[in-house]
């Protein structure tokens, strides 16, 4: 069921979903949650909780018909994957029962329990879910706004900015330097900016050879540093540089108009930039109140309950979850495991302590992966890593080919689980 904008002005969305509806939840009728943002966390949450209890009246508030994926979007940038490969519709979402709403939430009431829209329709709920992944802060990099990010794409939400760093490093000059600047954490998905420099390198290698790629970067350490280096060492000598933050890698200010790049230490010119800034949870999370003064939202890590708000829940990069990563992987288990506690804390059960996985894979060349692996569960009112597992610096070509093969199934698998 595809609901458009003007079927929720003229009330058919609540009327289509009542009647998709097999039996009330309550007696006097339909338990109703509203889902908002319909990428990894929220479309998983929303099937998920149709599949539970094909009872409950479950709408997907989303404003995109089409949803663009950023796992495999480095590959995009890198020229190795097409954009299409990376786009998903909402059709089987609708199929499972779910109303989808292809509009942008722009107001929510906690205490009416309403969610305005774009075009001022208000939705009820007895329970919401808010999966609405980042925003990037745009007011925390001097220099770094909205229109210096067309010029230096960030790439850090696929779609029209993954296609505008793919043009630039197309038409970038051989011998020319492309500058890659990471924010501090936390940050989505940690590893993926030495995996966007490293793809990068592989194109430049083949069709630029005298070119650089140069990372100035506000960390010391990263996710999964060692395999990265060896493989940087291995792949692409002398190629690619990174400059840490105890060398003075943090960027403290851009100038979109010279493509310069400042650092506590110097500037650097670039051919191409792309500008990771900051990130903080989607802005819809503040107008809820259910973002505290980091910028991200802390919750229950049992029933993933906002600690801020009664009856709302986040879910995905929005939440504070401790040592588990904001990653795809992640939001995807969050979203099924908070649909889970809400169906039990709605039957009046106790919710289970969730036990949740997740992977990362890293492509630094095709057929060249590396994977990290981790189960968290609770502990101490956050998520704890209990188990991890990392690939081995020194394992043989075949692992790594065969890593890629597992990424790409991983991809695969997930994306056919939530859209397909
Ligand atoms: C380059 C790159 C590579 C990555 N690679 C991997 C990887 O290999 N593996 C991995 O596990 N993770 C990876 N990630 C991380 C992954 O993409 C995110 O962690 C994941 O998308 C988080 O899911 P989410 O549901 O929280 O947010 P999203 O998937 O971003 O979904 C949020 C949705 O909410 C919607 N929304 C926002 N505001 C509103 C509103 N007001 N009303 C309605 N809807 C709204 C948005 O339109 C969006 O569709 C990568 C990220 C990047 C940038």
């Amino acid at each position: 069921m595809h609901v458009t904008r003007r079927d929720v002005a003229r009330g058919i969305a609540s009327a289509a979903a009542a009647a998709a509806l097999p039996r009330p939840l309550f007696a006097q009728g339909a338990a109703r949650i509203v889902v908002i943002g319909g990428g990894f966390g929220g479309a998983s949450c929303a099937r998920k909780l149709r599949q539970l209890d094909p009872g409950l009246q479950v709408t997907l508030v989303e404003p995109n018909q089409v949803f663009t994926a950023c796992p495999f979007s480095n590959e995009v940038i890198a020229g190795l994957r097409a954009l299409p490969k990376q786009q998903f519709t909402y059709d089987k979402t609708a199929a499972a029962g779910v109303t989808v709403i292809s509009q942008a939430a722009t107001k929510i009431d906690t205490q009416a329990r309403t969610v305005t829209l774009t075009d001022s329709a208000s939705l009820g709920y007895d329970r919401l879910v808010l999966a609405p992944g980042i925003d990037l802060r745009f007011d925390a990099l001097p220099g770094y706004d909205e229109a210096a990010a067309a010029s230096m794409p960030h790439g850090w939400k696929a779609g029209e900015q993954t296609m505008l760093l793919r043009k630039q490093i197309e038409t970038m000059a051989d011998g020319g330097t492309f500058v890659l600047a990471v924010p501090a954490a936390p940050l989505r998905c940690p590893p993926a900016p030495y995996e966007r420099a490293s793809l990068i390198a592989h194109y430049l290698k083949n069709r630029k050879p005298r070119s650089k790629v140069l990372i100035l970067d506000a960390k010391d350490g990263f996710s999964q540093q060692k395999l990265f280096e060896a493989a940087w060492k291995e792949l692409y000598p002398g190629m690619v540089e990174r400059i840490a933050l105890s060398q003075g890698g943090r960027v403290v200010s851009v100038d979109a108009g010279t493509n310069t790049l400042v650092t506590d230490f110097g500037s650097y010119k670039a051919d191409v930039a792309s500008v990771i800034p900051p990130q903080k949870a989607g802005r819809i999370a503040e107008i809820a109140g259910v973002a505290d003064n980091t910028g991200w939202c802390p919750i229950d890590p049992v029933t993933f309950g906002s600690k801020l708000q009664p009856d709302v829940h986040v879910i995905g990069d929005a939440c504070i979850a401790g040592q588990l990563p904001k990653s795809a992987s992640a939001a995807h288990a969050q979203g099924k495991a908070c649909a889970a506690a809400i169906v039990n804390m709605m039957s009046g059960r106790t919710p289970e302590q969730p036990r949740l996985t997740g992977a990362c894979y890293n492509t630094v060349e095709p057929g060249y992966a590396f994977s990290l692996s981790g189960v968290y569960q609770p502990r101490d009112g956050q998520f704890a890593e209990v188990e991890s597992a990392t690939s081995p610096v020194n394992a043989p070509r075949e692992e790594r080919r065969r890593e890629a093969e597992r990424a790409e199934n991983w991809f695969k698998t997930i994306t056919e689980d939530i859209f397909g």
